[in-house]
């Protein structure tokens, strides 16, 4: 999401600015921030007097923050450091005239409206073929751990013509994959068109363009979304469900809105409508007043759906939420750690156990690039979101190609055009 920000910010201050890749160039440094776990702002607080050192061989630079530890921590931000600006998610706008004016150096005000829908982000670090599109912000859902309806307020919809020109025009200059990004899609609502309606008119746009989308809140995945999906051979077969937890009773105190059984229902759905659909999930360890009990649900429930793919988090703590003011953080960081190894420790295995069956298969592969590890390999995603390396040929990014894969690790399939 902030990626996706940051590429809206490049376009709001191009009239003002040219982008460098080299900070000691920069007159301005804008540092976008996330606050969903504490060590995410930990290492910002780092960066950013690394940062502001700069200043002392360049005057005129400026350095900001912004994002959601702007919005968390507003004006406090002012007082325990140098920054020259602190700007909250929906306030990108005004950077252009804040940095004009020099004041006030501070907006954090939340919008109930703004989608940023009419600006074209500039992709600037990007590698012309896959790329981030917005299609609504903010989240009402106040799962009870969870920062971003504070940080990022009341979610919105973004208009449906502008998010299909953007995607169209992205298309004809050559990009071939497109992700759909909310908090939450499936409770996307742009007057009366559902998310279901969206998905349908993106992968109408043209055969040869994939569409991926995150996150799926399980409480809205609906099956009418899972038709559309086996309709249609350019969305990916691949749906980020985060469980967060496998025990109904630790999911109620998350405020989560659904059950065990629920999402497990869910997860049935999604294998009768697309058998071959790769599902990956979040899931939180040591929640306040996690038992052994609802800690081994979690690993039965990860176990059960065989996940391709997770994020694994401890808990942590975060101020002016539901469970900081009511419940109480109290798994010890010792049981805290042990807990996520071991759920790590089990993905590992079911992320190998999945590679392991596709030996053998065949694959259409969307060429990202050039291996990081080898200068005569590619590599590209099949449509269940797995990386595949296979020897370069006459191809180039951007290309569609068959790959009938030989061998595998936990991460990544490795194959042979076919
Ligand atoms: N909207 C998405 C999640 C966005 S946040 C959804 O509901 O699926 C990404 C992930 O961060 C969450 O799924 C959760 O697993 C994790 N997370 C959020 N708040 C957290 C906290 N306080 N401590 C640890 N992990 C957290
Ligand atoms: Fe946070 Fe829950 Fe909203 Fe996801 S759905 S952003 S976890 S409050």
């Amino acid at each position: 999401m902030n990626f996706a920000d940051s590429e809206i910010v490049a376009s709001i201050l191009s009239d003002d600015f040219e982008i460098t890749s080299q900070e000691k160039e920069a007159d301005l440094i804008l540092v976008n921030t996330c606050s969903i776990r504490d060590n995410a702002e930990q290492r910002v607080f780092n960066r950013m007097k690394e940062l502001i050192g700069l200043k002392k061989s360049n005057k005129n630079l400026k350095v900001g923050l912004i994002g959601c530890m702007a919005e968390r921590l507003q004006e406090e931000l002012l007082n325990t450091m140098k920054v020259d600006l602190v700007v909250g998610p929906d306030a990108y706008r005004n950077l252009p005239d804040m940095l004009r004016n020099h004041t006030p150096n501070v907006n954090v005000i939340l919008s109930e409206v703004e989608t940023y829908e009419n600006i074209s982000p500039i992709r600037y670090d990007s590698n012309g073929i896959s790329a981030f599109v917005s299609i609504m912000r903010g989240c009402n859902n106040f799962c009870s751990y969870c920062v971003v309806p504070y940080t990022r307020g009341r979610e919105r919809s973004r208009n449906i013509t502008s998010i299909l020109d953007e995607i169209r025009d992205l298309f004809q200059k050559g990009y071939r994959e497109v992700t759909l990004l909310g908090q939450n899609v499936n409770s996307y609502n742009f007057e009366g068109k559902n998310f279901a309606y969206l998905i349908q008119k993106v992968a109408e746009i043209n055969p040869l363009l994939r569409v991926r989308f995150a996150t799926s809140h399980p409480k809205d995945l609906s099956d009418e979304l899972l038709q559309v999906m086996t309709k249609y051979n350019n969305i990916c077969k691949s749906i980020h469900l985060p469980a967060q937890s496998g025990s109904s009773t630790n999911l109620k105190r998350m405020n989560r809105k659904y059950t065990r059984e629920w999402y497990l229902d869910r997860v049935e759905s999604i294998r009768k409508h697309i058998p071959d659909c790769a599902i990956s999930t979040d899931i939180i360890a040591g929640f306040c007043g996690e038992t052994e009990e609802e800690h081994k649900e979690t690993l039965s429930l990860m176990q059960e759906v065989g996940y391709e793919y997770a994020f694994m988090f401890k808990y942590s703590m975060r101020e002016g939420t539901y469970a900081h003011k009511h419940l109480i953080d109290n798994i010890a960081e010792n049981i805290k750690t042990r807990r996520l190894e071991e759920i790590i420790t089990l993905q590992q295995q079911l992320s190998l156990q999945s590679n392991q069956k596709d030996i053998g298969k065949t694959f259409e592969v969307l060429i990202e690039g050039t291996s990081k590890r080898s200068q005569v390999h590619l590599f590209g995603r099949n449509s269940q979101n797995k990386v595949v390396i296979f020897p370069k040929g006459n191809l180039q990014k951007g290309d569609y190609v068959q790959v009938k894969i030989t061998s595998c690790s936990a991460a990544t399939l490795f194959g042979d055009i076919v």
